[in-house]
């Protein structure tokens, strides 16, 4: 047991991180979500097209920390963070606090203001929302057996909002759903089924090149996918979308992926904020004039090497909870989560959850994007390159944790 304890709020991909790290210099961590398990985010999509199962992206977080003793897990959400105190409010009526308080609390959808957003369209953050979407989906799909009238008034129109990495894996993947798989169960809609996506900007996976913007949006149309660019989301209703131009569709499923901002709990802290309302934080991930306060992952502003801020992606939030300095993903690595997913055919993946996939014989979409475990880790490298990296890893936030716990009782930092 050390004398120091850690609150990380959130178990996502930099909270679990930073907790393993911490487990195995045995200092005490309590970990709260509001889930009692972690989810595998760029694998929602694939949730919510009934590819996958929910319990095939989700893991129970204390079985992760099973074998770690000094790791209390608990089950409540965080209300509100006190940084001065380092404690924090929770559902479960009880105040906690800690030496140290970690925040990895993630991103939520941001609608920018758009008014019926928040009440009317789906987004796609959490397990949760991906079975809201599935539900959804049928639904439709079942209203419409029963009331063909309803084609006539939108109700096979899917509107996925936002052209970024989201956007355009939930398009490809739920139209590639409903021109394969839906029609064993609802052969008489597949011809009326429609997928709209609707984007401000001009191009597709606008961070990406010009080669990827130009294949995005072909992929997307040769499967059927109606683009709406260069227009932005008016106003949305619980049977249609107004758009800038002037334009309507008429839908029953509107699919928020058109920007995110930190999650509530983090944002009302009182801290300055920066590009998409992402938490300013310092070099070693704390917050101004709390120096043991840690922002992690998508809710940080966090800045790489060359001063420029980080992509909020799932290695970038690992890194943040368990490496000295977060790395810009390389180019070919980025697209190796999201684009080149749209390029490869057949099934490439040897992770769990494509197997029982086909295992279950869900309805798949014939493994065309199949999204990989192993597409968020990059390519697999050599063991030699392996010890090399962890090497020079210098553990900034475990390291600087413990540092301070010696500083604390001999005086000075060894
Ligand atoms: C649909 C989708 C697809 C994606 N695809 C990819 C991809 O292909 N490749 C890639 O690299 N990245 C991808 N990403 C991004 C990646 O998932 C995120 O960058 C990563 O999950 C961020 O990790 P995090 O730990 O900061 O937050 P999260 O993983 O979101 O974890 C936050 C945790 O905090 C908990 N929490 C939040 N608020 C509270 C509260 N008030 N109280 C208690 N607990 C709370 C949540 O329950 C959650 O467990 C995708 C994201 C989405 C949404």
């Amino acid at each position: 047991m050390s004398d120091t304890t850690v609150l990380i709020v959130g178990g996502g991909f930099a909270g679990v991180a930073c907790a393993q790290l911490l487990a195995k210099h045995d200092v005490d961590v309590i970990m709260l979500d509001r889930n009692n398990y972690h989810q595998f985010q760029p694998m929602l999509y694939q949730v919510a097209t009934a590819q996958l199962a929910a319990d095939d992206i989700a893991r129970p977080l204390r079985g992760i920390f099973r074998h770690d003793k000094t790791v209390e897990v608990r089950h409540t959400a965080v209300t509100s963070i006190d940084l001065d105190a380092r404690s924090v409010t929770t559902t479960l009526g009880s105040g906690l606090s800690a030496d140290y308080l970690v925040t990895a609390v993630g991103a939520e959808a941001n609608y920018f203001g758009t008014p019926g957003a928040a009440e009317h369209s789906l987004p796609l953050y959490s397990v949760n929302d991906a079975e809201r979407l599935r539900t959804r989906i049928l639904e439709v799909l079942d209203a419409t057996i029963e009331r063909p009238e309803l084609i006539e008034m939108g109700a096979l129109n899917f509107v996925i909002v936002g052209g970024g990495p989201t956007g355009v894996e939930t398009a490809g993947a739920l139209a590639e759903a409903l021109r394969d798989a839906v029609p064993e169960g609802y052969q008489s809609l597949a011809q009326s089924a429609q997928v709209h996506l609707v984007d401000h900007g001009e191009v597709l996976l606008a961070p990406f090149s010009d080669k990827a913007h130009a294949y995005a949006a072909k992929r997307l149309q040769d499967d059927g996918v109606t683009l709406h660019l260069g227009v932005g989301v008016k106003e949305v209703f619980p049977d249609r979308v107004t758009l800038s131009d002037g334009d309507t569709i008429m839908t029953h499923a509107v699919i928020w992926g058109g920007g995110e901002k930190p999650a509530d709990v983090i944002a009302a802290a009182g801290l300055p904020q920066g590009h998409g309302g992402r938490i300013e934080v310092e070099q070693d991930l704390t917050v101004a004039d709390h120096p043991q306060v840690y922002v992690l992952g998508d809710a940080a502003n966090i800045a790489g090497a060359d001063g420029k801020t980080l992509p909020q992606l799932g290695s970038v939030a690992q890194q943040s909870g368990s490496l000295d300095r977060p790395q810009h993903p390389r180019r070919d690595r980025r697209q190796g989560t999201y684009a080149v997913r749209l390029q490869r055919q057949g099934h490439h993946g040897h992770d769990r959850p494509q197997r029982r996939r086909r295992r279950d014989g869900c309805a798949s979409a014939r493994g065309r994007w199949p999204g990989s475990v192993r597409g968020l880790a990059g390519r697999p490298r050599h063991a030699a390159q392996r010890r090399t990296e962890q090497d020079r890893r210098v553990h900034r936030l475990g390291l600087g944790l413990l540092q301070q716990e010696r500083r604390d009782s001999d005086g000075r930092c060894t």
